[in-house]
């Protein structure tokens, strides 16, 4: 497996590489290789002609008549239907709406709301490297709630299975971890929950798009989830919640606003959640953004889910392996699993001066990101990543590392 590679092999898998022809669908910058589609996707071509259509036509000529001619109301569904498929849910059991720590508190809420008629049930569980939102909206609602809610956060994946117990109310996982590229057995994870009279929340922010998910085959309880990240839908895109028609009749949560009615358009001064996946919904949704995630959606519609995992486990051993072999004299550690049952689309690796290597990568056109602590984050979007970038990527690293041509002690930009 570990015979030395070179470019021109590289060359020959872009060339044999069946998603290839999907990177005209993106505008990337020339000179510029992008591995941080995990973070913010790039922009589909077609994007910016949807933009112009909602504003000008839309927006501009059919004013408020495009609430039903153009289809806005109920762009939060049907955005829902298009994406369902690449999470393994079914028809309406998804909306796009609001974003992925809104749709968290949601969820959390409901859930504990479904568990308080066991009031043992007084534990939330999540993972002390789970993303840092996830585990402040928990903070946020026990402390608001008041109820003796604790969270309990754990270590390692394994610690689950000491830890959860009849007390549990919540676990509160995030498929793929941001920082590790770690991904759970969503199907046996919850399969332990549920053995213990729990729900499962999943966070797919760094699965949709990125991994196979089957949401309802793992019976999973809730999720929630990026559309700015692998699926593309422009920085700050509205996120999604999945809540499984199992659960849609008892789904209550306290953002009870008038798109989650029953008739929103009567007018009651009373609240009637609507029947199906709507009432996770709360108010008016950003048209303009939300228009710009079908238009992400719509190149998943030209592949699938498995071929996209087959490409990104492609690109993510040859990354490994590359560094591995060409910068083998550096001190940099693998930090993301080698098991492809336990990784997601993304390579981190560690190394004392990450930022300043980071920064050193951007000078040189390629565009991967720092997270704490001293971790290189390099995301591989199948859609648009060539195996020859992963090359020339791993060669601007070893010239880097090589010649030391970075600033140790840089100062950080807020966003890093
Ligand atoms: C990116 C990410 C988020 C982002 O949440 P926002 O509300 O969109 O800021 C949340 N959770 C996880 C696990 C993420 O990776």
């Amino acid at each position: 497996m570990n015979t030395p590679i070179d470019r021109a092999a590289c060359e020959q898998m872009d060339a044999l590489d069946s998603l290839a022809h999907l990177r005209d669908d993106f505008i990337l910058p020339e000179g510029v290789i992008y591995l941080d589609g995990n973070s913010l996707g790039a922009r589909p071509k077609a994007s910016l002609e949807r933009a112009q259509q909602v504003i000008a036509h839309e927006w501009g000529n059919d004013l408020i008549t495009s609430w039903n001619t153009a289809g806005w109301f109920d762009l939060p569904s049907t955005l829902g239907n298009q994406l369902a498929p690449l999470i393994g849910a079914a028809k309406n059991e998804v909306v796009v709406t609001d974003s992925t720590s809104i749709n968290l508190f949601k969820a959390i809420a409901a859930a504990l709301e479904i568990q308080s008629a066991d009031p043992q049930r007084k534990i939330i569980i999540t993972e002390r490297s789970n993303f840092p939102t996830d585990i402040y909206m928990a903070e946020g609602i026990t402390r608001w709630l008041d109820h003796g809610y604790q969270i309990v956060l754990i270590d390692t994946p394994e610690e689950l299975a000491s830890v959860v117990n009849e007390h549990t109310a919540l676990v509160m996982l995030t498929h793929v971890n941001y920082r590790t590229g770690y991904l759970h057995d969503m199907a046996a994870v919850t399969r332990l929950i549920h053995a213990h009279g729990a729900l499962a929340l999943w966070d797919l922010a760094h699965s949709a798009g990125a991994v196979p998910v089957a949401l309802n085959a793992a019976e999973a309880d809730f999720a929630v989830g990026c559309t700015y990240k692998y699926l593309n839908g422009g920085p700050g895109s509205p996120a999604f919640i999945w809540v499984p028609e199992k659960h849609q009749a008892h789904f209550h949560h306290p953002l009870s606003g008038w798109w989650g009615h029953t008739s929103p358009f009567a007018m009651n001064p009373g609240f009637t959640p609507t029947p199906g996946i709507r009432r996770a919904l709360c108010g008016t949704q950003p048209m303009v953004s939300l228009a710009l995630v079908g238009c992400g959606l719509d190149t998943f519609g030209k592949t699938d889910m498995p071929t996209i995992r087959q490409k990104s486990l492609a690109l993510t051993d040859l990354f490994i392996q590359l560094v591995e072999q060409r910068c083998a004299s550096h001190p940099l550690e693998l930090v993301t699993p080698r098991d492809h049952a336990q990784r997601g689309s993304q390579v981190s690796l560690r190394h004392p001066h990450a930022y300043a290597v980071i920064q050193a990568l951007i000078r040189h056109g390629v565009i991967g990101d720092y997270r704490e602590p001293a971790i290189m984050r390099f995301g591989f979007t199948p859609l648009y990543v060539r195996y020859t970038d992963v090359w020339d990527a791993v060669e601007s690293l070893r010239t880097i590392l090589d010649t030391q041509d970075y600033d140790a002690n840089m100062q950080r930009n807020a966003v890093t």
